[in-house]
């Protein structure tokens, strides 16, 4: 799935009123998006109209919602880095992956920008040699030698799947 979109936030106009067809234009995306926004995803509209209309600023509140859930997730092969505060591509070489309890496997590696350790969750069900964290080098079964000290503290991850 392609990395999805920030909305930017300076676009909205301050103490204005929007139909849903203004926004679907303004951000270049479908009537129906903006629908579901409001039927399904919590964008306030303004009450008592037979029109879809939204206010501005909860316009704006919504999409900085929007935006701080869709800044986290990593595009596929590549794992949140908490020093750049980015999602990175791991090292192709730095590359582990281990199978913990639950099934799924943790995959370990290093950030190609600053070196920090990189860690993530794959599912076992999504898991297979083609995927993008499959070690190509290292035996996947060798626990992780690199793992002394403690880890930096990075609640950042999310469980994949
Ligand atoms: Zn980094």
């Amino acid at each position: 799935m392609a990395r999805k979109l920030i909305y930017s936030l300076r676009l909205i106009r301050w103490n204005y009123t929007y139909t849903v067809y203004e926004i679907a234009k303004l951000y270049g995306i479908s009537d129906d998006t903006v629908f579901r926004w409001i039927s399904r995803e919590g964008l306030k509209r303004i009450p008592g109209t037979k029109k879809y209309f939204v206010h501005s600023s909860d316009l704006r509140r919504f999409l900085e919602q929007k935006n701080a859930r869709n800044k986290q997730p990593c595009a596929e092969g590549e794992i949140y880095c908490c020093k750049c505060r980015k999602p990175r591509n791991p090292k192709s070489d730095s590359l582990k992956a281990r199978r913990i309890p639950n099934k799924s496997i943790k995959i370990f590696g290093r950030c190609d920008v600053c070196n920090t350790d990189l860690h993530t969750f794959v599912s076992g069900k999504k898991w297979s040699e083609l995927h993008p964290f499959h070690p190509d080098r290292n035996a996947p079964t060798k626990p992780p030698s690199g793992e002394q000290g403690t880890p930096r503290k990075c609640q950042t991850w999310k469980e994949a799947g």
